[in-house]
């Protein structure tokens, strides 16, 4: 009897964990609240993900490497920025699938990124910038929320092109908090951004586990989502399943690493056109955007 027993309560436990953390998908649930809907694959039949060009996002490169803004942050001096950041994606590379580590690397560029705007130039070099911003409202973005992650995707393949990090410095104030966090409305810099790589690498916000770091809510002060739940460390594992690495690794950015934005290196005529050149692929491309949110919405 107990050998009857033992497989069904692991089959329960294992479907459950399982189902907790949320692929980013091409299309958004949109909600605005805390606990948002999860939009899964199978939510959709096949010939409705053929017609509305649903896929599931990701990384196909297995090395990646994100470059801060220049200008950096008003707050925080930029070796402390750095060593943040670097921190906040290393907990998402060393996470514990069952003793090894998922598959994706990513690390800083060897320069600095010199655009301040999220761009994907299809045919040209790219950064995957991670900015602080000071014209948040004037850029349509709630004022709010702490920080936004664009991602540039092929709406054939759901592979990700590039990936780029807004964080709000018009409204909030950056800080490195002590480990039970800020009370003084400061915003710390790590728990947004190990959130903020998580949808960098394709993750979306879990449905039902506040403590998640993929929550889509957060306190200002909070530290809580520095560190990855259970339910976070699952979803990574799943998407980069270790050993799928066949060793080959290239950091550049598609197309290569360019610092500049693509209106500095406009020819003057104002007549280039997105996706001209030889990138079929850039015919494809969908975007995607995720803000994260002070907790300002009841959850249900
Ligand atoms: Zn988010």
């Amino acid at each position: 009897m107990r050998l009857l027993w033992m497989p069904l309560l692991l089959l329960v436990f294992e479907a459950g964990t399982a189902r907790a953390w949320c692929r980013s998908l091409s299309i958004a649930s949109g909600s605005a609240s805390c606990r948002q809907r999860c939009l899964r694959l199978d939510d959709f039949s096949p010939e409705e993900q053929e017609a509305r060009g649903i896929v599931e996002l990701g990384w196909e490169r297995p090395c990646l490497e994100y470059a801060i803004e220049a200008r950096g942050a008003r707050d925080l001096p930029p070796e402390t920025v750095e060593r943040i950041v670097g921190a906040a994606f290393a907990r998402w590379m060393e996470a514990d699938c069952d003793g090894r580590t998922p598959n994706i690397t990513v690390r800083p560029s060897a320069a600095p990124s010199e655009c301040n705007v999220p761009e994907y130039v299809p045919g040209g070099g790219n950064a995957n910038t991670l900015m602080f911003v000071d014209d948040w409202t004037d850029r349509g973005h709630a004022s709010a929320a702490f920080a936004l992650t664009t991602t540039w995707f092929s709406t054939r393949t759901g592979e990700i092109y590039d990936a780029d990090m807004e964080l709000n410095q018009e409204s909030w104030t950056w800080a490195e908090c002590p480990e039970d966090g800020c009370d003084d409305g400061r915003v710390d810099l790590g728990n947004t951004v190990t959130h903020e790589a998580g949808h960098f690498l394709g993750l979306a916000h879990t449905p039902d586990n506040p403590a998640a770091t993929m929550w889509a809510c957060a306190e200002e002060g909070e530290t809580l989502k520095r560190d990855l739940t259970d339910d976070d460390i699952a979803g990574i594992c799943a998407l980069y399943p270790p050993g799928s690495s066949d060793g080959a690794c290239e950091f550049e950015p598609r197309g290569g690493f360019d610092p500049a934005c693509r209106a500095d290196r406009s020819t003057g005529c104002g007549c280039s056109t997105p996706g001209h050149g030889d990138d079929a692929a850039s015919l494809l491309l969908g975007l995607l955007a995720f803000g994260w949110w002070r907790r300002r919405f009841k959850t249900s």
